[in-house]
């Protein structure tokens, strides 16, 4: 018997399991694998619930790749602003681009054309082969790899080298080739809502009687993970400068940091938190005082922390006038209504959601 009949029991559990229990999702509905490829970008990083709306307001905007194509960055980036990791977001309108100018409008309809587009890794060309195409790819995000590393119980850590092709072989000879589609997403499904990282609920699991994990009490140690993400803080201070004529000034941040293309205000960054008698004594607020003619701060704001996956922000926001203000090629002046039209981060709205002066 060959190793792929022999664990063939392990997609039939998944698949009855998922019939029954699968969440109902649009782009579950649909082989538009344009629609499927917006889902999954989308749902990198982010949870079904908070993903959902995002991908309506995307799709509803942007039905095709043509119209996603077509739009500038900014509003590309304005209908993405709050999910975070906006290089998803910038990827997706350049790799929508490079289809319609080079591929005629058509979304590639193989594994390897869809993993050569902009921002798509394994996973994504997997899952959106599988559920378009019906190939059969398996697709395994990090429920996934929780899944299999209990069920079959690898000790091998889910992200190192040999890790990641230990589970793409396994993947490879569980996946259903008569529906990859629900395959990948029983599979997503299972880990999102069974068998969580705390607590799996192993009573209501298909995979229970089968389950090494479960047999061995060893649901706390699997998956194994090679590295801790190492998380550090950074220190922002903003300035929200408002000119006599009502205007604010926004700065478009540029460069490899985060947020990339996204609009903030004029700020300084320190390593450390800075007393505010230090920050108005240094080097970097001398600076902006020369640009912004009269620059007097009318008001602090409060504080916010706010947590991104590797790095932990401490942000304050300052309320400030000046009568001049001499812009870098990044800012801008706008209205406060302008302003609301511009892509902002999470951050930068819960600032000013806090705090009005
Ligand atoms: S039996 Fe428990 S640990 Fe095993 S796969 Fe199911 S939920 Fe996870």
């Amino acid at each position: 018997m060959s190793a792929a009949s022999d664990n063939r029991w392990f997609g039939d559990l998944l698949l009855s399991w998922y019939a029954e229990n699968g969440r109902q999702l649009p782009w579950r509905e649909t082989h538009d694998p344009y629609k499927i490829w917006i889902s999954e970008v989308v749902l990198q990083q982010t949870r079904v619930e908070q993903g959902l709306p995002y991908y309506l307001r995307l799709t509803n905007r942007f039905p095709t790749v043509a119209d996603l194509a077509e739009a500038k960055e900014d509003e590309v980036l304005k209908y993405w602003q709050g999910l975070g990791y906006y290089s998803r977001a910038r990827n997706l309108h350049a790799a929508a681009k490079h289809v319609c100018n080079n591929l005629n409008g058509h979304m590639p309809a193989t594994y390897e054309g869809l993993k050569a587009l902009k921002g798509v890794g394994d996973y994504t060309a997997a899952d959106i082969a599988a559920l378009a195409y019906g190939l059969p790819h398996a697709a395994i995000d990090g429920n996934g790899y929780r899944v299999l590393a209990r069920v079959f119980g690898i000790n091998t850590p889910i992200d190192s080298t040999q890790g990641k092709k230990e589970f793409a072989r396994l993947g490879a000879e569980l996946v259903s080739t008569d529906n990859p589609g629900n395959f990948n997403q029983g599979l997503m499904d299972l880990g999102a809502t069974i068998c969580t990282p705390q607590n799996p609920q192993c009573d209501n699991c298909p995979l229970s009687g089968k389950c090494y994990a479960l047999a061995n009490k060893q649901w706390q140690q699997l998956p194994v993970k090679e590295k801790k993400t190492k998380v550090h803080d950074r220190y922002f201070y903003y300035f929200q400068i408002t000119l006599p004529d009502g205007r604010i000034i926004a700065n478009q941040r540029k460069g490899k940091d985060i947020w990339t293309g996204l609009f903030d205000f004029p700020m300084i960054e320190n390593a450390t938190e800075l007393e505010q008698k230090d920050l108005f004594a240094g080097k970097d607020f001398k600076a902006l005082r020369k640009r912004m003619k009269g620059l007097s701060v009318v008001k602090e704001g409060k504080s916010i922390k706010h947590q991104l996956s590797h790095q932990t922000l401490h942000a304050t926001l300052f309320f400030c006038t000046a009568t001049a203000a001499t812009l870098k090629d990044c800012e801008q002046a706008v209205t406060a209504g302008e302003f609301d039209e511009l892509a902002i981060p999470r951050l930068i709205e819960l600032l000013r959601e806090k705090e009005d002066p």
